[in-house]
């Protein structure tokens, strides 16, 4: 037998060494799903399948090509080559482009993300006059984002009455009309959003039969992995491409599905049976993942879910240290537990930090585990975050590149016709706006005639719009020339986007430079790439194509050595030796949004399962008595998740006395002092002065740029407190984003702010909860 195939123990075999046919493996956490995947298509290829041949759909572009490097140890690098693998997202992007024209879209299509859906969603809804308030386009976005992955076009839904009549019913009847003015726009700007690259798909292989032909062809043999989060956008593709060959392996758990909020169906997995014809079945029951008290614990949470299908999980793996619980005072204090129980774990077993991930329900909670991290030097990424290429200055300068490319992109037009400043304002554009709508061309055309049609707009601003196109046309001129770095190299100066960072002068903008200057290596590091390849010439164009898609999973760059931090969702199918999962506290785990029914905290145990069943060797549950959130001190309770874990599996380790009264304990608190270093208790009670101090200190958590001094000392943060925080002053607030402050009443522990914040308005903030970062 192949050697690789040695690795594989009798269950997993069967379906690796099953070539043809439908067939599912439903298998839980660590059982060797993906591992059964990535040596099944190995064992195609040794059995003849020509690569060419082979579609393979993961949930992320990261975990696609670990496994084609896999694959490439066994077959070669030249073979795996050739493998179809991706998320469908990027798969199908890719397709889209090469059958565009059937769709009338240009083969360069833009990929507007979802920053870009949010601003157009907006716009529109600032342009029919409606409340904001009613009409948050957040919402209105999923709103139509649920629309398109459940097929339901603009003409679908005006045909049916029921979802008129539910729009109508929220008050918000004019849902209809913002979708179709929505897609009118994209389609003019030569735009797909995400959700498009499904819905599109389904169109091209319904509307044309011979498409459908030749990828039903191209695509023998089909592999999803992740099954269990597929929509029904995705149910449908590969439902169409594996239907002349039915050569199709899916991989699920049913235990591990967690995106229904965002249309998954667990059905699909479930229903799989149903839509195949005799489908063979697969289960893998041993993980090799984890020790046996994590299997056992994770098993005794999903057995609370009523909405499960049968399943063994056991391992032959050591027993294994019990599940450490911590408990402790706030956010911050746990921070601190989390980076000094990293830091001695490295320590006393010579660990790299790698080894660890910080596991989290809310992109919010990373900013305390950070800034203990920092303080201990150990180095971490955030992986989900904004993605780089989401950056504002990183977006600045690929809207110039995507309108040189596609000079219809109204969300790229948008955002540089006046950055850096030229003197073209809101009014222009939306008067640009209205002349676009009205002559039914991209506003880029408007401007290009702006003499010769009707428009209110004087002489000199029209002198401005021509001298916007002159010099997106110029760079048009060169792109035929030069290459993808040359150009973008000449575009941040030429537009003036380089002077305007430089002017700037503060920390921030020096990063903002500093980013740029990364954005354009790695187009350097693309053209050099693209040299090796016969077909490809480094163009601007390709290295385009998916940058939208890109997200920071996939952008592993630097040093691989670092902690990692994400959302549990973010999570999925990868592992660690060591796993903290934090802010296990009513409201923040399970969801306060989400415990309205039973099926949406039983999502809410799937998704503490999939992030029990990270850890390998060890887990941490922390949680803390209170959190600062929405700019609030509230009190937490510990989450029920805790509760329900079988407690032979649970080792507390808070130290409740010492934490409570001991003053070294509260030095600790400021990083001075590390907390397992103490030996000395003695319970005095804090003197209300230093309490009020240390509750400053806690609470101003003013975060600051890397390169400026950090408060650090409850005396440097009173200062601050009373004083710094100025009118004009902008900052930044985990929530309603970036804000200018308008006025300052008050005084001492009273002080309270007015901020005209970008995504909430004006609002007044006590600085004694607010959390912000002055910018
Ligand atoms: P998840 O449900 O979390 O996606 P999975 O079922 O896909 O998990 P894998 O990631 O494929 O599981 O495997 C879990 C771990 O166990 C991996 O480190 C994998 O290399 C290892 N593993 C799987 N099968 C075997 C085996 N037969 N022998 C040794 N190690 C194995
Ligand atoms: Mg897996």
């Amino acid at each position: 037998m192949d050697t690789y195939l040695s690795q594989l123990n009798e269950a997993q075999l069967a379906p690796t060494l099953q070539k043809d046919g439908p067939m599912i493996v439903i298998a839980g956490a660590g059982s060797g799903k993906t591992r059964v995947l990535t040596y099944r298509i190995a064992y195609l290829m040794s059995q003849g399948v020509d690569p060419f041949n082979i579609l393979s759909l993961t949930f992320t572009n990261k975990a696609a090509r670990e496994m084609k490097g896999r694959i490439a140890k066994i077959v070669g690098e030249s073979e795996a080559k050739n493998l179809w693998m991706g998320t469908f997202h990027s798969v199908f992007a890719k397709i889209l482009r090469i059958e565009s024209d059937r769709l009338g879209y240009p083969s360069n299509f833009t990929i507007y993300d979802t920053q870009d859906s949010d601003r157009l969603i907006s716009s529109i809804i600032k342009e029919m006059n409606l409340d904001k308030d009613i009409y948050k386009y957040k919402q209105v976005r999923s709103r139509i984002s649920s629309y398109k992955n459940s097929l339901i076009t603009v003409k679908a839904y005006f045909n049916n009455p029921e979802l008129i009549e539910a729009d109508t019913t929220a008050r918000r009847p004019q849902i209809g009309n913002i979708y179709k003015n929505y897609v009118d726009r994209c389609f003019k700007a030569g735009a797909m959003d995400f959700d498009d690259l499904l819905l599109k798909t389904n169109e091209l292989l319904t509307r044309f039969p011979d498409v459908l032909a030749k990828y039903q062809h191209r695509f023998k043999y089909i592999l999803v992995d992740e099954y269990q989060d597929t929509n029904h956008s995705q149910y449908l593709i590969v439902r169409a491409l594996s239907d002349r060959f039915q050569n199709i392996c899916v991989v699920g758990d049913d235990a591990q599905s967690i995106y229904a909020f965002r249309g998954a169906n667990i059905n699909n997995i479930l229903n799989f049976q149903r839509d195949y014809d005799d489908v063979k079945v697969f289960r893998l029951e041993q993980n090799y993942r984890s020790t046996k008290n994590i299997v056992n614990a994770a098993n005794s949470i999903i057995d609370k879910n009523q909405t499960k299908l049968d399943k063994i999980v056991w391992t032959a793996n050591e027993e294994g240290a019990k599940i450490k619980v911590h408990r402790s005072l706030t956010d911050g204090d746990e921070g601190r537990f989390v980076a000094s129980t990293i830091f001695e774990n490295k320590m006393h077993n010579q660990l790299p930090n790698s080894d660890f991930a910080v596991l989290y329900r809310t992109n919010a909670q990373s900013r305390a585990i950070e800034d203990a991290l920092r303080k201990r030097d150990i180095p971490y990424r955030i992986y989900g975050g904004l993605s780089f290429y989401q950056r504002k200055e990183i977006k600045d300068v690929l809207s110039y590149l995507r309108l040189i490319i596609n000079p219809a992109d109204e969300e790229a037009l948008k955002r540089v016709i006046n950055f850096p400043g030229r003197g073209i304002g809101q009014t222009t554009v939306d008067k640009l706006i209205v002349a676009a709508n009205g002559y039914d061309r991209s506003i880029f055309e408007v401007m290009k005639h702006i003499d010769k049609i009707e428009i209110k707009i004087n002489s000199g601003t029209k002198g401005k719009l021509q001298d916007f196109v002159t010099m997106i046309e110029s760079f048009q001129v060169m792109n035929k020339n030069a290459n993808a770095f040359e150009l973008a190299e000449h575009v941040t100066k030429a537009s003036g986007l380089i002077r305007e960072f430089n002017k700037d002068g503060t920390p921030e903008g020096i990063t903002r430079l500093e980013n740029i200057e990364e954005l354009l290596n790695g187009i350097k590091d693309f053209v050099e790439g693209q040299k090796e390849l016969a077909d490809a010439t480094g163009s601007l164009p390709e290295f385009l194509k998916d940058v939208a898609l890109a997200t920071d999973l996939d952008a592993d760059k630097g040093d691989p050595n670092h902690v990692a931090l994400m959302t549990i969702h973010l999570a999925k199918g990868l592992e660690f030796p060591y796993v903290f999962i934090v802010g296990m506290e009513e409201d923040l785990f399970p969801s306060a949004m989400s415990m309205n029914t039973r099926s949406e905290l039983e999502e809410e145990r799937r998704l503490f399962y999939v992030a029990l069943t990270r850890a390998e060797k060890q887990a941490y549950l922390t949680y803390t008595l209170s959190r600062y959130r929405w700019g609030k001190l509230i009190d937490a309770e510990p989450s029920r998740f805790i509760e329900e874990i079988d407690e032979q599996y649970l080792d507390n380790i808070t130290p409740i006395e010492e934490r409570r009264f001991n003053p070294m304990l509260d030095a600790s608190i400021f990083g001075d002092v590390e907390p397992n270093k103490i030996r000395f208790k003695k319970p005095t009670q804090r003197s209300p002065k230093r309490k009020t101090a240390e509750k400053r200190a806690e609470t101003f958590k003013i975060s600051t740029p890397k390169n400026l001094k950090k408060i650090s000392s409850s005396s440097a943060a009173t200062n601050l407190f009373d004083s710094k925080l100025t009118v004009g002053n902008f900052v930044n607030h985990q929530r309603f984003g970036k804000g200018e402050v308008l006025s300052i009443e008050g005084k001492g522990a009273d002080i309270k702010a007015e901020i005209n914040f970008e995504n909430g308005g004006k609002k007044k903030l006590l600085l004694r909860f607010a959390k912000l970062e002055v910018i």
